[in-house]
């Protein structure tokens, strides 16, 4: 094997190292590639070392550079340099944390890791959580885990029973509401149009006194972190109102929980840790590689009530937790230990200014775009810049043209009626330089 993993480092060290100098979106040659890759399976197998050049030669150039400094597309990170090399040596390991037995290092590297993490996003020392794929699987588990609690209360085992014939409670979102958090009701079977929906303010915020009166217990789902703007809902307020409910808050807080971490940003996500449940991602903003989620539940046994199956008679059966039984998957990578390689190399400074910085980024392209005439469409609290080019068309044609030029790589999104290029500002290698070059790129492009 030696050779060949010596390669693999040699290809990706290469593969990072242009990124300074490519564009970000793969270029038509880039593209066409793709088809040497598409071929019909072959009847004999192939070198290792000729299908890793195949991957190198005519798959490094059809990726998008997200792994650079330059790409603020959606919310996209990249990966730390320990964290990556953790996950190489991870990927060597290939341990299997549904059980301790399978992986005593994996287990206590995620242990640890939660630990660290439920530490700097301020969340209560009880919680508990897990390691899963995304925010959205974040989303599903915490929501599963509160639909345990609300109908355990209500005398119903959803976990042994199912919901048919479960007595309903309501669920409530705002306007402003994650696709992922609709996508994970519909999976836990509470259906993503029942759902009453709280007004928001100018930036996106949920308006606590808007939220429908509640006769009972409810299930209220909030967001720290707006994908339009970064702002997050007032949790605090919100938990303080439907707690004489009995209701159960989850926060959806994909990247905006990190803003917890970091003590310019703090008072964002301050009341964050009255709620019940949270989903926080770890490949945006912490900069781990794909794909890495984290659920948090206050009362992990709730956690674990809605992800265990039952008793096998090959799995332990002593009362010690277990990864399985907090998340969704039986077998699972292990997703701690990229988080915990990235956490111990960072630490509590490193990642406040992980957040830090990428604020400052976004405010200085904000800045730029301001001094060049175009409209800012959001308060540039956190990582999230909204910027209108004068009217649909033009900022449309602003966009594909600024993804065409390939300095860097800008969406579009749509901000109350407002055509809009979003830029996010998510990935640790993003350095002044870059801001400035971007910003020059992306003037240059929509004075043209
Ligand atoms: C990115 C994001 C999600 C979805 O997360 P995945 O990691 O893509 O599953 C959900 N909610 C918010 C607010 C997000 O930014």
């Amino acid at each position: 094997m030696d050779p060949l993993l010596k390669d693999a480092a040699e290809r990706a060290s290469r593969y990072l190292e242009g990124l300074p100098t490519r564009s970000v979106a793969p270029s038509r040659e880039g593209l066409q590639g793709l088809d040497r890759l598409d071929t019909p399976l072959p009847e004999a197998g192939e070198d290792p070392g000729a299908v890793l050049s195949l991957l190198d030669e005519y798959g490094s150039p059809g990726t998008v550079a997200t792994a650079g400094g330059r790409y603020f597309g959606f919310v996209i990170g990249s990966a730390l340099p320990a964290a990556l090399a953790a996950n190489w040596l991870a990927g060597a390991w290939n341990q299997n944390v549904a059980l301790e037995v399978m992986s005593p290092a994996a287990a206590r590297l995620e242990r640890v890791a939660l630990r660290w993490m439920r530490d700097l996003l301020g969340l209560p020392p009880t919680a508990e959580g897990a390691f899963v794929t995304g925010d959205t699987m974040a989303n599903f588990a915490g929501l599963a885990a509160a639909r345990h609690a609300l109908l355990k209360a209500r005398g119903w085992d959803v976990a042994t029973k199912g919901l048919f014939g479960a007595p309903p409670f309501p669920v409530v979102v705002s306007e402003e509401v994650h696709v992922s958090v609709l996508k994970a009701l519909s999976m836990v079977g509470l259906g993503r149009e029942r759902v009453l929906r709280v007004p928001v303010d100018d930036q996106g915020r949920m308006r606590p006194e808007e939220l429908p009166r509640l006769d009972g217990p409810a299930l209220v789902c909030v967001q720290a972190g707006n994908v339009n703007t970064g702002a997050v809902d007032p949790v605090g307020e919100i938990c303080e109102k439907v707690r004489p409910t009995g209701s159960w808050v989850h926060v959806d807080g994909a990247f905006g929980l990190w803003a917890g971490a970091c003590p310019s940003r703090a008072h964002l996500t301050e009341g964050v840790s009255s709620a019940d449940s949270w989903a926080v991602d770890g490949h945006k903003w912490l900069n781990v590689p794909y794909d890495s989620g984290t659920v948090f539940v206050r009362d992990g046994g709730h956690l674990r009530s809605a992800m265990t199956g039952g008793s096998v008679a090959y799995l332990p059966t002593d009362a010690k937790p277990e990864g399985m039984e907090y998340a969704p998957e039986m077998s699972r990578r292990a997703r701690g230990v990229d988080a915990w390689a990235a956490l111990r190399s960072l630490g509590r400074a490193g990642v406040a200014d992980l957040v830090d910085r990428s604020c400052r980024h976004a405010r200085r392209l904000a800045d730029r775009m301001r001094e060049g005439g175009h409209r800012i469409l959001n308060d540039v609290v956190l990582n999230q810049v909204l910027v209108d080019f004068g009217s649909a068309e033009r900022t449309r044609r602003v966009i594909d043209a600024v993804q065409q030029d390939g300095t860097c790589w800008c969406g579009g999104t749509e901000w109350r009626g407002v055509h809009a290029m979003r830029i996010s500002v998510s990935s640790w290698a993003t350095r002044a330089e870059d801001v400035e070059r971007c910003a020059d790129a992306i003037l240059r492009v929509a004075s043209d």
